[in-house]
């Protein structure tokens, strides 16, 4: 009985809390660079009206009047483009199942091929916020 404790404390086993630090310092920049890359894909920019709004959503449109693509709802229904035309539901609203289009019939999230988010849920990195 603790001839074996003593012999590790002997040689200096004792002394080795330095590889648990490292480990959790690489966590903590892990957990930093999945922050930043999903706020690097999250665009809540209308580039119709200029202005942050949380239900901004890309359109790939024909409409001539404006070469936006990245559109909030408000703007998506003055334009009328029909939301057939969307091709993301990666907004504040989206997620939240809060999106809703005036201008014609709104598409279920499952219907939108979204080239920007991935299909994998990330689990609680995009938790409720
Ligand atoms: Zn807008």
């Amino acid at each position: 009985m603790g001839s074996l404790k003593d012999a590790l404390l002997k040689v200096g086993i004792k002394e080795t809390p330095k590889p648990s630090a490292p480990n959790q310092r690489e966590k903590l920049k892990k957990k930093q660079v999945t922050e930043v890359v999903v706020h690097q894909e999250q665009r809540n920019f209308c580039e119709n009206c200029d202005q942050v709004r949380p239900d901004v959503e890309l359109y790939k449109h024909r409409n001539p009047t404006t070469e936006a693509e990245w559109i909030c709802v408000r703007c998506a229904d003055q334009l009328q483009i029909a939301d057939t035309f969307r091709k993301t539901a990666q907004s504040d609203t989206s997620i939240r199942k809060m999106f809703r289009r005036e201008y014609g019939a709104t598409l279920s999230p499952n219907d939108i091929k979204s080239p920007v988010k991935t299909d994998k849920p990330k689990g609680p990195v995009n938790g409720n916020r």
